[in-house]
């Protein structure tokens, strides 16, 4: 079943849209943390980023610098927060992978709810190994 971005996509569900080409789009969050809040939306339908074709990671990069602009540009926000939430488990409630560009202010009250926690004596460089171990 398509995902409701892909229905947007499809023009089925209304959409505001920033912009739209072959591999992505960008759309207004219907419920922003902030007015300009935008969600870049790869046209292709996987629930995790590193599940989408070649050709729209190779894209990414480019789109998110021009729509992280865009979104500055047109809310006078200094800074923007880039978001993914990359499975249920982060947070994701549409399975259609996506990026969110909320603009930020200083000062604003808005925070990302994480909790960073130190390592205890050794574990940084364990993880380190671990992580090198899987990288692929
Ligand atoms: P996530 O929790 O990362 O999956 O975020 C999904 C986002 O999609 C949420 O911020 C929603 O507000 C947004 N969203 C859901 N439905 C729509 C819609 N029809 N139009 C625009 N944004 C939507």
């Amino acid at each position: 079943m398509p995902s409701i971005f892909s229905k947007i996509i499809a023009g089925q569900i209304p959409g505001q849209f920033v912009f739209r080409d072959e591999l992505w789009v960008a759309i207004l969050d219907i419920r922003p943390v902030a007015p300009g809040h935008a969600l870049l939306i790869p046209l292709a339908e996987a629930q995790h980023l590193a599940e989408l074709p070649a050709p729209t990671l190779a894209a990414l990069g480019d789109r998110l610098a021009r729509l992280t602009a865009a979104v500055k540009a047109a809310t006078g926000a200094p800074a923007v927060n880039v978001v993914v939430n990359d499975g249920p488990a982060a947070g994701q409630e549409v399975p259609h992978a996506h990026v969110h560009v909320i603009p930020r202010f200083a000062d604003d009250g808005r925070r990302l709810a994480w909790t960073a926690t130190p390592y205890a004596d050794g574990e940084l460089a364990a993880w380190a190994t671990k992580v090198r171990a899987a990288w692929r």
